[in-house]
């Protein structure tokens, strides 16, 4: 059934070649008792390794029931193990951080048995050999003779062909040696025993047959088998260790080892717990900001200006590119450059025409909240107080052009003038939804205008108002210094057109018509403040001034009644001013049309967007008005909100990054650490790889054992650090707090811990790829032989 024929095996350790095996020539039958003889250092146990398929032979062939092994492969060689043969070592090799029953158990767990028929067939050997009250122990809590006799029911436990035993009474003291060999006997009934020893007596005792073994071949066989031509049907199971197994072989193994174990997780976590600490940081703060920016920049309407600064693409990334200025700024150079600042101007005027405006109107209503329109029109404004008729000074410009140009800029609508300050705010831009006012400012007293004849008066936080603006409103401003709201809700005002208000003098010129009284009682729209109003208090940027506020719709209005008005009609022919004659500059008559209301077009147009989200869009809708126009043509806005947006999120990602970048590194260094950690675990652990092998594990097998280690502590130190992390979240929450009255900035993300835990695992994989190959590479009979 097994033949050893003409088997040579030959050690080189540099120069120097020592022959183990000379050409061995010996058959055994299936069933005999063996015992080899000879010196030390003969070839004993160097045959049983090759028996034993531990060790290749380098010439020569083993023939196991008439099959040769020639052509074995690796995975054929572990199935033999596993299946065919049972060792038995002078030094029990015993698996110490498992118990009796995990040892026994080691060889059906490689083979694939279930768990309830292993445990059954381990306790069934270990009671045969005596051992049944032991089975939880470890093996260091058992005598010599015991680990032997545990070694044995390990090489029994699934139920193998050939035993193979080298020296295993050689630890052994006389009396529990003999009754090793009784035992050994016993299984010699049904099984081959082979069995290595240099002591004759033993061997006569108890062994069927006796070879002596010298120099490397056999110098006498007591009972030589001569013909072993059997043809046995020969089949073996292929062995696997499942990853769950050396997961839990590993976990034992760590679990002797806990300080060790739970240090280098730790160290290993504090690279992630530096880079779970910055994420949630930064995450915080970001957070922080996000919600700043669709709070108060959401606010923050698209401004479309007619005096817009260029914002062509080129010089928007430059604007946007611009920093202090660095080395690389400044020219070499020993001349002066000539340029013309005029060429080199980067105003661009914005023609916000009929064309434009209706573009506008046809925007998507989901993403726009209103879009509001500045024209500076005039209001031909009386008032009535105690029967006296006056009017309301808004405006104190000589020249006309009611310095809305300077005004422009403050906010939407905003005409600030040496009087009251008037200010239009925008209609829904879809109907029956909430309005600009309704959304940014609270009444304090009144009720939101129901209609475009209703007017607002908006006072500051302090519900201050200019004193001067009430004072040209009409009320008596002399020693008080307050105005009940009362007093205010209800004032009504006339709106006088221009025919009405200007004639026509002989000198040609237009001027403002005195006869108040009888306008106020006969002409014009009365106009109603219906409300004090305030900015929320949650609102960030409000665009109302102080003073008079009412609709945009009433300004259309205003123009629709006023384009045509006698005054209009003499100013559009002229180039003088029609009111005091004197000659314009630039843009004056433009202005004055406008004022007078004879200009439909705005000066300025603010689209507020829905949210945040819907800004894109917007931008997206007004940035196709372009596509395929002349530069003159293009319309370009300015979208303030986004360059911050742009800025800070930069800010933050760069801060992150820099920050994410050191933390990095102590995680190569642990990375490094758990490298050196495996290399260590696995020359400690180089006897079990031995013994693995020699139960039959395959190559893969070992590299899944040292996996299984490193990914447990990768799990733990990745676990570890988020947890340290996250409890560590809560001091630094703290700190901030007390430092700059932010609360809950840190905060772990949870797909950032998932994600780090992940890293973790990956990188101590990594780092213990290399030993863990080292080990599964080691020689069985070498990895045996360790100490
Ligand atoms: P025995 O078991 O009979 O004492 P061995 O089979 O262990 O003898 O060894 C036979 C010879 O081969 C000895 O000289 C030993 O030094 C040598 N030998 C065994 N294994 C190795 C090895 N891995 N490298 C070098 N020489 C070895
Ligand atoms: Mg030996």
């Amino acid at each position: 059934m097994l033949q050893v024929k003409n088997v040579k095996k030959s050690y080189t350790t540099g120069e120097f070649t020592q022959v183990a095996l000379n050409g061995v020539d010996i058959n055994f039958r299936e069933n005999e008792f063996v015992a080899i003889l000879g010196q030390s250092g003969s070839g004993k146990t160097t045959l049983l390794n090759i028996i034993g398929g531990l060790d290749q032979y380098d010439s020569g062939d083993l023939i196991i029931n008439g099959k040769s092994t020639k052509n074995f492969k690796d995975g054929d060689w572990d199935a033999y193990r596993n299946n065919s043969v049972g060792f038995v070592f002078q030094s029990y090799n015993l698996i110490t951080h498992l118990s009796i029953l995990d040892n026994v158990e080691m060889g059906m767990t490689l083979s694939g048995v279930s768990a309830d028929e292993k445990k059954k067939r381990a306790v069934e050997v270990l009671e045969r050999v005596g051992l049944k009250d032991h089975l939880h122990k470890k093996p260091n809590q058992l005598s010599g003779g015991q680990m032997q006799r545990v070694a044995i029911a390990r090489a029994l436990a699934n139920d193998p062909d050939i035993i193979l035993a080298d020296e295993p009474t050689g630890a052994l003291d006389t009396t529990t040696s003999e009754q090793i060999m009784d035992l050994i006997k016993e299984i010699a009934d049904d099984k081959l025993v082979i069995m290595v020893t240099h002591n004759p007596e033993l061997a006569e005792q108890y062994a069927d047959r006796i070879v002596n073994f010298r120099d490397g071949h056999v110098l006498h066989d007591s009972n030589p088998y001569l013909e072993a031509e059997d043809s046995s049907h020969y089949e073996l199971k292929k062995t696997s260790m499942s990853f769950l197994t050396a997961l839990k072989l590993s976990g034992k193994n760590i679990a002797t080892k806990k300080w060790r174990t739970g240090l280098t997780a730790f160290a290993a976590s504090i690279g992630i717990i530096g880079i779970a600490l910055i994420l949630s940081l930064s995450n915080g703060f970001q957070k922080q900001i996000d919600a700043f920016q669709s709070d108060a920049l959401a606010e923050f309407p698209i401004i479309v200006s007619q005096q817009a600064v260029n914002m062509d693409e080129e010089s928007l990334s430059e604007m946007r590119a611009e920093g202090p200025l660095t080395k690389k700024d400044f020219v070499k150079s020993n001349e002066v450059y000539l340029y013309n600042p005029e060429e080199n101007s980067v105003t661009h005027k914005n023609n916000i025409n009929q064309e434009y405006l209706d573009y506008l109107n046809k925007i998507d209503a989901d993403s726009v909240r209103s879009i509001g329109y500045t024209r500076v029109v005039g209001m031909n404004l009386l008032r009535k107080v105690d029967d006296t008729v006056s009017p309301v000074s808004f405006s104190t410009s000589s020249s006309g052009t009611s310095g809305s140009q300077s005004s422009s800029s403050t906010g939407a609508g905003m005409t600030s003038m040496n009087g009251v300050g008037l200010s239009s705010y925008p209609a829904p831009f879809k109907k029956g939804e909430e309005s600009y006012l309704e959304k940014n400012y609270d009444v304090l007293a009144g009720a939101y205008p129901k209609s475009d004849t209703e007017m607002v008066l908006v006072v500051d936080n302090k519900n201050r108002i200019d004193e001067n603006s009430m004072k040209n409103l009409g009320f008596d401003i002399e020693n008080i210094d307050s105005i009940k709201f009362d007093d205010i809700v209800g004032t009504e005002l006339k709106l006088i057109d221009n025919d009405q208000y200007y004639e026509k003098t002989n000198l040609g010129n237009f001027v403002p018509k005195n006869n108040y009284a009888e306008m106020y009682d006969n002409a014009g729209m009365t106009l109603k403040i219906s409300a004090v109003v305030r900015q929320k208090e949650d609102v960030q940027v409000a665009m109302l001034g102080q003073g008079i506020a009412y609709s945009d719709t009433l300004v259309e209005e205003i123009i629709n009644r006023e384009k045509d008005s006698d005054i209009v009609k003499a100013q559009k022919e002229t180039d003088m001013n029609v009111m005091t004659m004197e000659k314009f500059d630039s843009d004056g008559k433009q202005n004055f049309i406008a004022y007078l209301g004879g200009d439909a077009s705005p000066m300025m147009v603010y689209i507020y967007p829905k949210d945040f989200d819907t800004k894109d869009q917007i931008v997206d809708y007004l940035d196709k008005y372009n596509d395929g126009k002349d530069n003159k043509d293009k319309v370009v806005y300015t979208d303030l909100a986004s360059t911050v947006t742009e800025m800070t999120g930069g800010i933050m990602n760069g801060i992150t990054l820099v920050l994410v970048a050191f933390a990095s590194i102590s995680l190569i260094v642990s990375l490094i650490m758990v490298g050196i950690i495996t290399y260590i675990s696995v020359l400690e652990r180089t006897k079990e790889i031995g013994v693995l092998r020699a139960l039959g594990a395959r190559k893969k097998d070992i590299t899944r054992v040292f996996n299984a280690e490193t990914l447990i502590i990768g799990a733990c130190s990745g676990l570890l650090g988020i947890f340290i992390a996250y409890a560590l979240t809560f001091p630094v929450n703290q700190v901030i707090e007390n430092m700059t009255s932010l609360t809950n900035v840190a905060q772990l993300n949870p797909i950032h811990a998932l994600l780090l835990v992940a890293i973790s695992i990956i990188l101590t994989l990594i780092g213990g790829a290399i030993p863990a190959r080292m080990a599964a590479k080691k020689d069985p009979v070498e990895a045996l032989r360790s100490e």
